[in-house]
């Protein structure tokens, strides 16, 4: 039996079977590659579900974390650190909005801005039975909050009940939206392009209609770039692509690229009506390790125009697949935007995405049918044309 084997049957007899994982142990990575304990190398498509922006083995964000591990890894939320602090900085300064709120994990940036919602209506009207609407085919994260705004029915009926009071529409279409909204209606959180669900990205149309109508009822629209954000459509956050600003953003995944962290943003309005001390708390969110990854991660995005690489590199990676869907009848569609792409095939895609693990590539789904392509940002026209072609080779 092999090494990489004898790992995989220990980690099922000892880790809770919640995850089918694809059969490799990784060892370590460098630049866009990732390499397996047995030293054979694959081209990264994935990036740690789009956590990995930057890539592997970037030196000066390693020697940033590394020095901050030297220095303090906590303080706890009752004192102040500068890490935390330039990181608050940095990503105003990317989103445009005005506070900030730390937290560890994408699922617990969701469950923040949920709370942010019913505070804000609360403080307006007193009313202890607030509704927020959701879009089908959401994902919003594991912990009950994100769960019961995650409009796929599988994952969250094992686990009812949920909240309570969300009712769920469809993406780009606004009747489905008006249709749910009523008096109690506190907010509308949706991904302003979903990941988990498919690669389906709202319409600007769709987008300015809802802001429009939060605006006229004073609900909050809420936007988790958890997946869309951190560049990886071209711009910082993938809503300023349409000039629609949310009330509340959440973010996670490539805002630490590997330092696990998250955080939700507000406007200053919701800041000023919404949580206050007391009301909203965690141990370990914006601890100064965490700030110190942030800030260099900030840094490398800005000297590197990481957003605007990503623009372009993410044209050619569309412009591939276009040619790849139109020579193929299994193929229903393409879809996405930059480096967030999505092919939808009319039959389920682990066969194919396992025989690229076989050849090197590292490729992952979105539900049955779909391929998802999140590279790390940092990915180059070749690595594009190094992927397609085994792409090609095992379809
Ligand atoms: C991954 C993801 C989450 C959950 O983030 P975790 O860090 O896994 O809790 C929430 N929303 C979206 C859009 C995501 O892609």
């Amino acid at each position: 039996m092999g090494m990489m084997q004898q790992y995989i049957e220990e980690a099922e007899s000892a880790l809770l079977h919640t995850y089918n994982r694809y059969q490799v142990v990784f060892d370590h990575g460098e630049g866009v590659r990732l390499y397996d304990i047995e030293g054979k190398e694959y081209l990264d498509f994935v990036s740690g579900i789009g956590v990995f922006a930057l890539g592997y083995g970037v030196k000066r964000y390693n020697d940033a974390v590394k020095a901050q591990v030297d220095k303090l890894l906590h303080t706890s939320n009752y004192y102040y650190n500068v890490p935390a602090i330039e990181a608050a900085k940095a990503i105003k300064k990317a989103s445009g909005m005005d506070r900030v709120f730390f937290t560890n994990s994408g699922a617990e940036a969701v469950e923040g801005a949920l709370k942010t919602a019913r505070k804000y209506a609360f403080l307006k009207d007193g009313r202890t039975d607030h509704e927020i609407i959701a879009m089908e085919h959401s994902f919003h994260g594991r912990t009950f909050g994100a769960l019961s705004v995650t409009g796929t029915r599988k994952y969250r009926d094992p686990f009812e009940p949920m909240i309570g009071n969300i009712r769920f529409a469809q993406l780009n279409d606004i009747e489905s939206v008006k249709a749910c909204i009523t008096d109690k209606t506190c907010a509308i959180i949706m991904e302003t392009v979903q990941g988990e669900g498919g690669i389906h990205p709202a319409t600007e149309e769709f987008l300015k209609e809802v802001r429009a109508i939060c605006d006229e009822k004073d609900i909050l629209l809420i936007l988790d770039e958890i997946q869309c954000g951190m560049g990886r459509t071209g711009s910082y956050y993938a809503w300023q692509r349409y000039g629609v600003k949310p009330d509340v953003m959440t973010t996670a995944k490539a805002l630490g690229c590997g330092v696990p962290v998250g955080a939700f943003l507000m406007t200053e309005k919701v800041g000023q009506a919404s949580l206050v001390a007391g009301d909203h708390g965690t141990t370990y969110g914006g601890n100064p390790l965490g700030g110190a990854a942030i800030c260099e991660v900030f840094k490398i995005f800005e000297e590197e125009k990481i957003p605007e690489h990503a623009a372009e590199v993410g044209s050619y990676l569309y412009e591939k697949l276009e040619e790849i869907s139109a020579s193929r009848d299994d193929i229903v569609e393409h879809r996405g935007i930059g480096l967030m792409q999505g092919l939808e095939f009319d039959h389920p895609v682990a066969d194919i995405i396992n025989k690229a693990l076989d050849k090197g590539l590292v490729l992952i789904n979105a539900g049955t049918n779909i391929i998802r392509f999140l590279p790390p940002l940092v990915i180059e026209k070749e690595h594009v044309d190094e992927m397609i072609k085994v792409l090609k080779e095992c379809l």
